[in-house]
């Protein structure tokens, strides 16, 4: 018996997903994690009773992958309320979705934004998306998200301006919807399909539940890895060496590219800062995104996230979560200033009783996913030397993405190694 184990690199949820599967067929697998902690880009933070997701971010139940793979009823999931506020022109408007909320269907034909016929556009676009299979969306006429939302489905630039772009910016992490139109169609799908929740214990909890089903020692955290051998061993920072029956990759974009010396092409980047504050009063009741429909100032999205989930919050207290995205992300303290400002127009001095607990800028948030980026050639899961590599830049920048590579890592992996599925 071969006793040298698979070594995946990163405990993010890819790589989770890929270790928990060659687990479940019985193969020895040790998981390297650069970090004190697991998940990655979906960890949650303990600060003050609050519960702070590193970057506002949330799970639609309707990830194929996501729904295959996880114990929702476990994650306890705390349900958004379908549509969203739009903070334009000194007030908030209601965007509901009108199949699931029906008796809002007027309040939101006649909210002023976008015309009459625009609402039909989007029914078209809604009935279009939910009846055609996620296979038959990807392999659409590609264009980008702003092209595809005003060219192919004809929507006046006062929808997309004021609706479609804070919201998708708030996905893609860009605000020209540059991202592919055939990404956008499939979320839009994800989103119409299920719901947009946290789990009760915050995103933390996705891969904590993702590692339960790996023994105990199977995960080394705070223990990066330096570079990779012809000869298949694993070198890590602190000099010591793994010597290994394959190596899964499951780190992000750049750094595959560095560790395999450019074969993987390093994605761009898309950043946020998220800035979470304490508040004694919601300055909402809602339990819904806020959207700035006015695209001036740094602010993108706001959430009291302790509407959705009252557990984020200790008792007697809010947490609103603020997410800056584009050309204004920066760490610099400008930005916090400008935001403060922007909250203070938007609920007046509410906002000076607010606490600010704390601040996340995070360079590389999501890999950037132009039109196109699923053309040409794509690399394939093994590369050469028993090298393997997942992670959401190479399926999709999202949870779903993320999972669904690390499990067609694995499963590739399994092959190779005569297993069955
Ligand atoms: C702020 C924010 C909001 C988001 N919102 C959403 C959302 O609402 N919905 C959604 O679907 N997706 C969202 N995403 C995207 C989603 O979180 C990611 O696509 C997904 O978590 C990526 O998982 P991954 O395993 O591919 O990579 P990662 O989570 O980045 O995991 C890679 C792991 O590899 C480790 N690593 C790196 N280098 C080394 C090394 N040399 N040695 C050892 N370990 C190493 C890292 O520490 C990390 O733990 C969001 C992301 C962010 C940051």
């Amino acid at each position: 018996m071969n006793q040298k184990p698979v070594a995946v690199i990163g405990a993010g949820l890819s790589g989770l997903c890929c270790a928990r599967m060659l687990v479940k067929h019985n193969v020895d697998v040790v998981v390297l994690e650069a970090q004190d902690d697991i998940g990655g880009r979906v960890r949650t933070d303990h600060v003050d009773g609050f519960l702070l997701d590193r970057g506002f971010q949330v799970l639609q139940t309707a990830y194929p992958e996501a729904a295959a793979q996880l114990d929702y009823r476990s994650l306890q999931l705390q349900h958004f309320e379908p549509g969203a506020l739009i903070r334009t022109e000194g007030r908030m408007v209601e965007m509901s979705d009108p199949w699931r909320r029906p008796s809002k269907l007027l309040s939101t034909a006649f909210n002023g934004i976008g015309t009459l016929s625009d609402r039909l556009k989007l029914a078209k676009l809604r009935w279009h998306v939910t009846h055609t299979s996620d296979e038959d969306l990807w392999q659409e006429a590609e264009s980008t998200t702003q092209e595809y939302l005003s060219k192919a489905c004809g929507l006046s630039s006062d929808m997309i301006d004021r609706f479609f772009r804070p919201w998708f910016a708030g996905v893609f992490l860009e605000k020209e919807l540059t991202t592919s139109g055939r990404f956008f169609r499939f979320l839009f799908r994800i989103f119409a399909m299920g719901n947009t929740s946290l789990p009760a214990q915050g995103m933390g909890a996705i891969p904590r539940q993702l590692a339960a089903a790996l023994p105990p020692s199977t995960i080394r955290l705070s223990t990066p890895v330096d570079s990779l051998t012809d000869s298949g061993r694993v070198r890590l920072r602190n000099g010591e060496s793994i010597d290994c029956r394959a190596i899964v990759l499951a780190v992000e974009g750049p750094e595959a590219s560095r560790l395999t010396g450019g074969r993987i092409r390093s994605p761009e980047a898309r950043a946020t800062s998220c800035f979470y504050y304490a508040a004694p009063q919601a300055p909402l009741s809602d339990a819904m995104l806020v959207l700035n429909g006015d695209n001036q100032g740094p602010v993108n999205n706001l959430c009291v996230v302790s509407n959705v989930a009252k557990s984020y919050a200790p008792a007697g207290q809010s947490l609103i979560s603020v997410s800056v995205v584009g050309g204004s992300v920066s760490d610099s303290e400008d930005v916090e200033h400008g935001v403060r400002r922007q909250l203070k127009e938007w609920f007046g001095s509410l906002v000076d009783s607010w606490t600010l607990l704390k601040r996340y800028d995070i360079r590389y948030a999501l890999p950037s996913q132009p039109a196109h980026f699923r053309d040409g050639v794509s690399l394939p899961v093994r590369l050469d030397n028993g090298i393997y590599h997942c992670g959401d830049y190479s399926e999709t920048a999202s949870i779903q993405g993320a999972m669904i590579s690390g499990r067609k890592a694995a499963e590739t992996l399994l092959a190779d190694l005569s297993i069955a599925l």
